[in-house]
């Protein structure tokens, strides 16, 4: 371990000659005779402890204590005032100026010892309790962040960004709760991409990605806020409007179904022909919600068998 350095700040040689001896063996002893001096070695050494005379030419300790505490670089310096004087009155003058303590001359050598020691090791324990609150404070900051995106990844469909089914059956059932507290319709949407396949076929893998991706973003980019747009499979979209009849959850289904109709998404050069067929249905709560998600899948099926690129409600 580095010693520890002390610095004794007296304007009288005998004392401050004397500590030094008895410091010298166990510390870096440096010394300064007055106010300005003492401040310049205090911010050059940043010693791990001052001890400070009261009584000096010029500046007085307590005055050098005080502008101690206040640099945020000398700051945190233990000070332990040596003095001949010893009213109480200089004493508390001495801890409110910031000192931790408080020895009167003539001292007592172990005693002094000890109390340097105790300083020192009180010093220690506050930076290493910062340290470890810092350690404990970044950890936790990196705990959050990992939780945040493991919750993200639990959430969230990577290609496309939408909700995934798991975070859409909780949104569901929220909303689900939430209609028949306050008797508000809300209904149910499947979108699926008509003849998704021949853009697999055509195009490969990745040219279907690109497709899924930008039905995703048109989709996202028509409803409502309040409305989610969820990846409910491969190529099929789960929808939810709260607080609209059917005739409106139609209207916004056929506002969804021109919007994919006129996106045109690009891939290799060609801009591509891309269209949902959209079944709706009211959410009905003497069904479960299984059942409910069936009739708006029907009505979709039944819109994909009449003709696709159309939007279906389930009566
Ligand atoms: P329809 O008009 O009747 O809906 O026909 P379709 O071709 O869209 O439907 P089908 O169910 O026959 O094919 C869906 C295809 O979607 C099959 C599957 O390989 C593909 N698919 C599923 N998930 C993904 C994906 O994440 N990326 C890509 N590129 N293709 C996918
Ligand atoms: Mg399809
Ligand atoms: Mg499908």
């Amino acid at each position: 371990m580095t010693r520890e350095k002390i610095l004794i700040v007296d304007d009288s040689p005998t004392p401050l000659r004397a500590l030094g001896e008895m410091l010298k063996h166990d510390y870096e002893v440096y010394t300064a005779t007055e106010g300005r001096e003492a401040l310049r070695r205090a911010r050059e050494l940043r010693p791990d402890l001052v001890l400070l005379d009261v009584m000096m030419p010029g500046m007085d300790g307590y005055t050098i204590c005080g502008i101690l505490r206040n640099d945020p670089s000398t700051a945190e310096i233990p000070v332990l005032f040596i003095t001949a004087k010893s009213e109480s009155e200089d004493i508390v003058r001495g801890f409110e100026a910031g000192g931790l303590d408080y020895i009167t001359k003539p001292f007592n050598p172990s005693e002094l010892s000890a109390r340097i020691q105790t300083h020192l090791e009180l010093r220690r324990s506050r930076l290493a309790l910062r340290t470890y609150a810092l350690e404990l404070e970044r950890r936790n900051e990196e705990l959050d962040r990992a939780r945040e995106s493991l919750e993200m990844m639990a959430r969230i469909d990577p290609l496309t960004g939408l909700a995934n089914r798991r975070y859409a059956l909780e949104r569901l059932n929220a909303e689900i709760s939430r209609s028949s507290r306050h008797e508000e319709p809300f209904c149910l949407a499947m979108a699926d991409i008509d003849d998704f396949k021949l853009f697999n076929d055509t195009h490969g893998h990745e040219g279907g990605d690109v497709v899924l991706k930008s039905v995703a973003d048109m989709l996202v980019a028509s409803v409502r806020r309040e409305d989610m747009v969820a990846r409910w499979g491969g190529e099929e979209f789960l929808l939810m409007f709260p607080r609209l009849s059917l005739d409106g959850a139609v209207k916004a289904a056929e506002k969804l179904r021109a919007a994919v109709e006129s996106c045109s998404p690009e891939y290799g050069g060609k801009a591509l022909r891309v269209t949902v067929t959209i079944g709706v249905a009211g959410y009905d709560h003497a069904l479960d919600l299984d059942a409910n998600i069936s009739r708006a899948d029907g009505a979709m099926y039944e819109g994909k068998r009449a003709s696709k690129n159309r939007v279906t409600a389930a009566r």
